[in-house]
This record gives structure tokens, C-alpha cells and sequence, in this order.
């Protein structure tokens, strides 16, 4: 009996080859527009210690409630694949004392993260995203730009129908003082809102601006907002924020109900979404979280970052995929000969491909076409060399490999 097939885990895709051209168009586009800003590339484990993300994101966080892959190793630990990028490389900045270098530290990702979510139409359970951070200032300017760059990014991606929203928290205080308002106004309304909005009244109010059920969006319509009790110096420094977007031409709408699904948030929180997308249309998205390296066991440092969906970013953006590498040489020939020449050929720096099926003569001269080779040598076992010129359809015998290759090398470059 044959065996049973396999199938990746639900919430999981594999990376065929053709997709992997649009992918890497993605991570060329990020990394130009991210490197010319000055951010440099990191990586962080794929997993961490429970703690971290309980402590960072936020114990009341449907992402620690709910979501997490967390596991016992062989060694008794706690430990969970990394549910986000932001948590981690503010624990990387404490531990390798990132606090002495230039300030602010700029940091940008590429990295796959899980969440144990309802797997459907762009949303995963491994799902990749593409992040930057700036650590080590609160000043406007940080916020400004980080919105910029991933607008930037987006835009040359050509991801359609963008919308950017965006609003302040204020500072921790004034959130815990907006929290018991908005708490007492909840508990004034209990009736009509959803039981699990009520069970979390005094977890987390705020998540009530999220919720889908229709009493408890009609109680949330007149609900107070953060926004109208932001102190003077958040008021001012998201004044600032919105002056160089405006002076930056970055279209955005404020949105006072604006809450992201991590509490380590303060001040600027921002998200980018695309109407192409459907039900799961938020691309990307993030902002200023002045907190979390502190609680995070590190000195007191302002941060500000984000983060995007690479499934989603290839959802709605107009695919425009890199040009395949180029084959400067197929070796048409199975012998030892041939194979030192396609040695010989890497090393001088060309693209080689070499014949693997074992095909005829003509189905190796096929398959150079198919692949684009730019010249065709056809290698006999006793050494002898033909090479033809595909552009120009001309063939000439070659006294050796190194002959060959010098001849292509002088091609190549004409
Ligand atoms: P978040 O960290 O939740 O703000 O997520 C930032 C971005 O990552 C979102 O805007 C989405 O584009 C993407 N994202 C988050 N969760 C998922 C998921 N489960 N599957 C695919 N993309 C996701």
C-alpha cells in the first residue's frame, strides 16, 4: 500500500520557484529604499522566551491570550516562535548594549513569524513580514519618516487602493487615566455591548473599538476618545508628526479609534490599508513605543517602528518580478570534459548551466533555448569543443576550455 501523502500545516504555504521572483523583487525594493535611509539589516532567533513577548506585547494581548506557538523544550524552558519582530529587537538592543552606539539605532527585517490565527484569505499562520525600527529618540521626525519609508516602499511596489490612517495614544499616564473613563462609560452601557467586550472592561477597554458586534459599535460611536484628552506634549509632538507628513505630501486620515492589537504602543500608531484586499486589508502598520525597551529590562529609550505583510504586500501589488538570471553558457555534453568546463566557466564569473537529464543532442539544444543561454557549447568526451554564438547563430571550434571561456568572457562584454 502506498504511503500517505503530506501536506503542509493548515495556515502554511510553500515558496514555489514561481513565486519566488515577485518575492525577491519585494526584499530588493525594501532593501534599497531601507538601506538608503540609512537602516541596517538584522535577524533575530525564531524563537524566544515566552517572557518576552508576555512582558513586551502585552499579557492582555489576544496575540499572548491566544495566539502564541509555545512549547517545552528538553531543557524545561518556556519557549514560543516569535509572534513579532518588535519585542525581539528591542531585547537585541539591550543585550548587546546597542545603547552606546550613534543614536538612534536603525534597524530593518525580513523574517517569517506565527500566530495561531484563523487561517484564511491573507492571513496565516507562518506569514512573513518586512519591519524597520529606530531606536534611541522620541523625536517627531522618527514617526514621520517611518511612515514615509513604508509608504515609499508600497508605492514603488505598486500596491493599490492605499489608505493611511493615523492617530496618537499619548503617553502611558494619559492612557491609564483614558482607560478608566472609557471603562466607566462601557460599564454605563453594559447592556448593549457584546459579552466579551464586558469580560474585558477591565482588561483592556480599548479592544471594545474593534469589535464587529452591532450594540457594541453603536455604544462605541459616541464613546469618548484618547485623542481629545492627549496631554499638551503628545498633543504637540503629534503636531509635529502630522506637519512633515503634510509637508512630505503623504495623504492620511486621522482615526481617533485607531488601536493596534499590541500594548506596548504609545503616542503615533499608524496603519496602511489596501481596498483590494478584502476583509484582511490592513498591509502594514505600527508606531512609537517609548516604553518597551524599559520594560524590557534595558534603560529608559524611545522607539518607533513597523511592520508588513509580505503576503499581503504580494496580494496587491502589481507584480512586477525581477529578470531571471541571466545564462551567459549551457554545456551541452555529459562527459568529464564538459564538466570541467562549466568548472572552468564559474570561475571566471559566468552563468553556467549544465546538462542533468541525460537528453539527445537536439533536446539539449532545446533546453539551452529554453533557458536563454546566451552561447551553447557542445563538449565531446574526447575533449573536442563547439561553441555557438546564440544571438548570431555562429559556431567555430574552440581549441580548448580556457579558449572557450575567454571567447565568451570577450562576448559577454561587447
Ligand atoms: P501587526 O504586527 O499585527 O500589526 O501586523 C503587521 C502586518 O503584518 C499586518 O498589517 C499584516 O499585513 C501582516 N500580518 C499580521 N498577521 C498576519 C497573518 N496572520 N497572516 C498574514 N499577514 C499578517
Amino acid at each position: 500500500m502506498a504511503a500517505p501523502k503530506l501536506q503542509a500545516p493548515r495556515g502554511t504555504y510553500d515558496v514555489l520557484p514561481e513565486v519566488a521572483p515577485a518575492r525577491l523583487a519585494l526584499e530588493s525594493i525594501a532593501r534599497r529604499v531601507l538601506e538608503g535611509a540609512g537602516y541596517e539589516r538584522i535577524e533575530t532567533p525564531v524563537f524566544e522566551a515566552t517572557e518576552l513577548f508576555s512582558r513586551g506585547v502585552g499579557a492582555s494581548t489576544d496575540i499572548v491570550q491566544k495566539e502564541m506557538y509555545t512549547f517545552t523544550d528538553a531543557g524545561g524552558r518556556s519557549l514560543t516562535l516569535r509572534p513579532e519582530g518588535t519585542a525581539p529587537i528591542c531585547r537585541a538592543y539591550v543585550e548587546h548594549g546597542m545603547q552606546v552606539r550613534s543614536q538612534p539605532v536603525k534597524l530593518w527585517y525580513l523574517s517569517p513569524f506565527f500566530r495561531h490565527e484563523r487561517a484564511q484569505a491573507g492571513r496565516f499562520r507562518q506569514f512573513w513580514q518586512i519591519g524597520a525600527e529606530t531606536i534611541g529618540t522620541d523625536d517627531p521626525a522618527v514617526d514621520a519618516e517611518s511612515i514615509a519609508l513604508l509608504w515609499a516602499i508600497l508605492a514603488e511596489l505598486g500596491v493599490g487602493g492605499i489608505e493611511l490612517r493615523l492617530g496618537s495614544l499619548g503617553t502611558s499616564a494619559t492612557r491609564a487615566s483614558y482607560r478608566e473613563e472609557l471603562a466607566a462609560y462601557l460599564r454605563a452601557h453594559q447592556q448593549r455591548l457584546s459579552p466579551e467586550v464586558v469580560a474585558r472592561i477591565d482588561l483592556n477597554p480599548l479592544r471594545a473599538f474593534d469589535a464587529d458586534h452591532p450594540g457594541t459599535r453603536e455604544v462605541m460611536a459616541d464613546a469618548p476618545v484618547l485623542m481629545d484628552a492627549l496631554a499638551a506634549e503628545d498633543r504637540e509632538h503629534f503636531e509635529e508628526v502630522r506637519k512633515r507628513l503634510d509637508a512630505a505630501g503623504i495623504a492620511y486620515r486621522l482615526d481617533p479609534t485607531l488601536v493596534r492589537g499590541l500594548d506596548y504602543y504609545a503616542r503615533t500608531v499608524f496603519e496602511f490599508t489596501s481596498d483590494v484586499l478584502g476583509a484582511q486589508s490592513a498591509v502594514g502598520g505600527g508606531g512609537r513605543y517609548d516604553g518597551l525597551v524599559e520594560q524590557l529590562g534595558g534603560p529608559h529609550t524611545p522607539g518607533c517602528g513597523w511592520a508588513a505583510g509580505v503576503e499581503r504586500i504580494l496580494l496587491s501589488a502589481e507584480q512586477r518580478p525581477l529578470p531571471r538570471a541571466v545564462c551567459d553558457l549551457y554545456v551541452a555534453g555529459t562527459g568529464v570534459p564538459a564538466f570541467a568546463l562549466a568548472a572552468e566557466a564559474r570561475q571566471a564569473g559566468l552563468n553556467v548551466q549544465v546538462e542533468l537529464a541525460g537528453r539527445s543532442r537536439k533536446g539539449q539544444r532545446k533546453q539551452a533555448d529554453r533557458v536563454g543561454a546566451g552561447f551553447v557549447a557542445v563538449v565531446e568526451d574526447d575533449g573536442s569543443i563547439v561553441l555557438e554564438d546564440v544571438v548570431n547563430g555562429e559556431s567555430e571550434a574552440a581549441p580548448g576550455a580556457s579558449a572557450a571561456v575567454a571567447h565568451i568572457l570577450k562576448g559577454r562584454h561587447l
